[in-house]
């Protein structure tokens, strides 16, 4: 039986997985599924700036096992595209080696660290479930001393936002309303607007939420240097602080850069792998790549605007490559990924939220309705089905 191998337990590994099942199952025929993952959960990353981090996850098993996908907890080291290897690192002293005939790569993106000189301190983040507890025990701590708080978010992009109007409620949950509200939040930006990925149209309410969460804006500035609790801005203010948290967007997982020397081919400037439209990586053989560590295009009929890093994204590109790679090993047709719909629903706290349709960003709900909607979103959309082979299967379809 052939073995598709996926890296990866994250919205395009467990999607991936799910589609290649119901791919095997559609056709009648049997294929070895294996999905190796550094934990056994899919962690809900979009979740991670809210409070209780530690709830934001999935156990993996009640999804793979109903559909025969066999789950490897550890961690990929390197991929050898010639004698087709997933290398794992040493269990028991070992190294160990996993054989594929297809691979999906969907290993994720870790945090694009600011470049802050740190010394005595810590440069805190929501990029992943260990961080995010680390954030919230930390907050926790502080708000038990009695002294009042300065949190200063690094990053005035989607999550520096999500984040920065989510924090007051945050520390008011560790220390009360009435110490939360002395509280200074203060948000920076190298960029002269706040959202600038975001665009023109949902900025309005993007600052109004700013204003009622009470959150300081600093732009064309970033934090220089973080010494214990002085922290000094790159134009000179020095702020006191005991909490630096950076949200300056997502760089692939270096798993990509390691294929790509090995394969001698270019990654883009996210270092994510170019795929073809079946998302096969270009220039490797039966090496697939799915979701934050593949640049793929979405949609010709939509300007073909390449997929972001992004959980709307991750999922489809899953499913279409979990399909593909299963098509591949089966002998059957490949299906070329398309997806023309595009939206963004920012959480905007106690503000609301502000939900926005197509590339140009049209804003379509605002407030207390766009927060239901994003609440929809985290509470429902990103969950997958579990302990219901039918169910799983059926979310596995293209
Ligand atoms: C704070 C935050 C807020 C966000 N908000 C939103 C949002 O509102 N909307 C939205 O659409 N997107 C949002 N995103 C982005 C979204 O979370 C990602 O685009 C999405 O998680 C990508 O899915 P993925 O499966 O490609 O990667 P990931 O979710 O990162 O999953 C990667 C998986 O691979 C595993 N892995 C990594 N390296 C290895 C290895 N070497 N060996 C084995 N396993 C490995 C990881 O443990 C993980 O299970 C947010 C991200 C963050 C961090």
């Amino acid at each position: 039986m052939p073995d598709l191998v996926i890296v990866g337990g994250g919205y395009a590994g467990l999607w991936a997985a799910m589609a290649a099942a119901r791919r095997a199952t559609d056709a009648g025929q049997a294929l070895n599924i294996r999905l190796l993952s550094k934990d056994p959960y899919l962690t809900h990353r979009p979740r991670l700036y809210e409070r209780n981090p530690g709830d934001m996850r999935s156990a993996l098993a009640p999804v793979l096992e109903p559909i025969g996908v066999d789950l490897v907890v550890g961690e990929a080291t390197a991929i050898d595209p010639i004698r087709q290897l997933v290398q794992m690192g040493p269990k028991d002293g070992n190294a160990v080696d996993d054989h594929y005939d297809a691979l999906i790569l969907a290993a994720g993106s870790v945090l694009r660290a600011p470049p802050i000189d740190v010394s005595k301190g810590r440069l805190w983040s929501v990029d992943d479930m260990s961080a995010a507890i680390a954030l919230d025990q930390h907050l926790e701590q502080i708000m038990a001393m009695p002294s009042d708080q300065t949190v200063v978010i690094v990053g005035a992009g989607f999550t520096g936002i999500e984040l920065a109007t989510e924090m007051r409620d945050r520390l008011a949950e560790h220390g009360g309303d009435e110490r939360a509200k002395l509280a200074r939040i203060v948000l920076v930006d190298t960029a002269a607007t706040v959202s600038a990925d975001l665009g023109p149209g949902p900025r309005p309410h993007i600052l109004a939420a700013l204003e009622t969460a009470g959150v300081e804006v600093r732009l064309n500035t970033t934090v220089a240097r973080v010494e214990g609790d002085d922290v000094t801005l790159s134009d000179g203010e020095l702020l006191r602080a005991a909490t630096v948290i950076g949200t300056t967007g997502a760089q692939a997982n270096g798993l990509a850069g390691q294929l790509a020397t090995a394969l001698d081919i270019k990654t883009d400037p996210a270092g994510r792998l170019e795929v073809d439209t079946s998302l096969a990586v270009i220039g490797g053989r039966n090496i697939f790549a799915a979701g934050d560590i593949a640049h793929a295009m979405t949609d010709p009929t939509s300007g073909n605007h390449p997929a972001l890093m992004s959980c709307q994204h991750a999922m489809p590109m899953g499913k279409y490559a979990g399909h593909n790679a299963a098509a591949l090993l089966l002998g059957q047709m490949t299906l070329p990924y398309e997806q023309a719909r595009y939206v963004t629903c920012l959480d905007l706290g106690p503000w609301g939220a502000v939900f926005t349709t197509g590339w140009e960003r049209q804003v379509e709900l605002t407030g207390a309705e766009a927060k239901a909607r994003k609440q929809f979103i985290m509470n429902e959309v990103i969950y997958p089905p579990s302990n219901d082979r039918d169910a799983i299967l059926e979310a596995g379809g293209i």
